[in-house]
Parts: C-alpha cells; sequence; structure tokens
C-alpha cells in the first residue's frame, strides 16, 4: 500500500484488507453467538456501509435478514431542526431483534437523531454494528454494541467510504496524510 491521490487530497494506508476482514469476522461470529433463534433483521445504512455490510452478513451463519435504507437529512421548521428520515424502510421492526450496520460514527448526530424514530417503533432489540468509530469526534452519545476500530479524529476513505464520491471500491482503508489537511 503506498500513498493515494483522491482529487486534490493525499491519502496514507491505515487499515489493511486483512485487518479489516479480521475485525468483521470478529463481530459476525459475537452477533452469531448473541442472536441465535432469534431471527435477527440487519438495517445498513446505505452508501457508506454497503462493503461492511456485505463482508459481514455473508459471515453470519445463523438464521437473520437484512434490508438496506438511505438517511436523508432535510431541514425541517424552526422548532425541529434538521429532520432526519429514512428511505427504504418497508420492514415491520415490531417485536424483532434489529441491528444497524454503519461504516462509520463521527459526531453521533446522525445515528443520535435516527435512532429514536426505530425505538418508536418497538423493535424487541436495537443494537449498533458499527466499523468505525471517532471518540474523539463523538459530541452526540451512540452506544455501540458491536465495533470494530476506535480511530482519531481524520478524515478516512476506501471500503465502501468516500471522498466527494470516489474511492469506495478501495479495500483498504486510508487515512487524511499528516499534515495535508
Ligand atoms: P455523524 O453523524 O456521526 O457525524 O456522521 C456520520 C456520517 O458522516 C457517516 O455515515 C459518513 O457518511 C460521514 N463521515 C464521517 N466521518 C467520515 C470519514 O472520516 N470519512 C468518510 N468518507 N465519511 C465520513
Amino acid at each position: 500500500m503506498s500513498f493515494l491521490q483522491v482529487k486534490d487530497k493525499t491519502f496514507e494506508p491505515y487499515l489493511t484488507a486483512s485487518d479489516i476482514n479480521g475485525q468483521v469476522q470478529r463481530l459476525a461470529a459475537e452477533i452469531n453467538r448473541d442472536y441465535k433463534g432469534k431471527r435477527p433483521l440487519f438495517i445498513a445504512i446505505l452508501n457508506g456501509s454497503f462493503m461492511f455490510s456485505s463482508d459481514l452478513f455473508k459471515a453470519v451463519n445463523i438464521e437473520a435478514e437484512i434490508c438496506f435504507i438511505k438517511l436523508a437529512s432535510y431541514k425541517g421548521t424552526k422548532s425541529t431542526g434538521q429532520v432526519i428520515t429514512a428511505i427504504g424502510l418497508d420492514m415491520d421492526i415490531h417485536d424483532r431483534h434489529v441491528i444497524i450496520l454503519e461504516d462509520i460514527v463521527d459526531t453521533g448526530k446522525t445515528l443520535n437523531e435516527f435512532l429514536p424514530q426505530l425505538h418508536h417503533q418497538q423493535p424487541a432489540s436495537l443494537e449498533l454494528a458499527v466499523l468505525l468509530h471517532k471518540p474523539e469526534a463523538t459530541r452526540y452519545p451512540v452506544s455501540i454494541k458491536y465495533l470494530g476500530f476506535s480511530i482519531p479524529d481524520k478524515f478516512v476513505l476506501g471500503y465502501g467510504l468516500d471522498y466527494d464520491g470516489l474511492g469506495r471500491n478501495i479495500p483498504e482503508i486510508y487515512k487524511l496524510k499528516e499534515g495535508a489537511e
């Protein structure tokens, strides 16, 4: 792995495909153990989580379902502020064991606003499986049950994560080169 140029930014190698696979397999093993007989419903949040979701789901060997949603955020009224809505959530999650699949938690704002909407539908349980978490950047509390990596507050790309639309197809994870911000 060497430096990677994407548009105006230079990225340096950070996590190898083998590092990522190790954590994905560990998370899947924990989920297989915790959810046996519960037929969990995975909800993958697109676009960024598509690669993580695919690899994780392949390693899930218990009965399970998956659906894919997109979160759209738009300006609500002055009192509601930013409103987040789920596009494509056509499954009934009432009484289901739900596991949200997300690529990265940064400030935590997105999930902090979205999760209460799911709780409202009274799932039997609701947990998060997240590949990357930037604890130093997190401003809104989010409780992550299944976490791949805690990472520093640096912009990352690859393995589904993009910079301005590019880089999602890279099988490794790169981070912005030191001093290149
Ligand atoms: P949050 O609401 O937690 O601040 O932001 C979560 C979303 O911001 C992620 O789902 C992702 O789309 C984007 N994001 C946050 N940090 C990064 C990063 O380092 N790289 C990329 N590519 N996207 C990020």
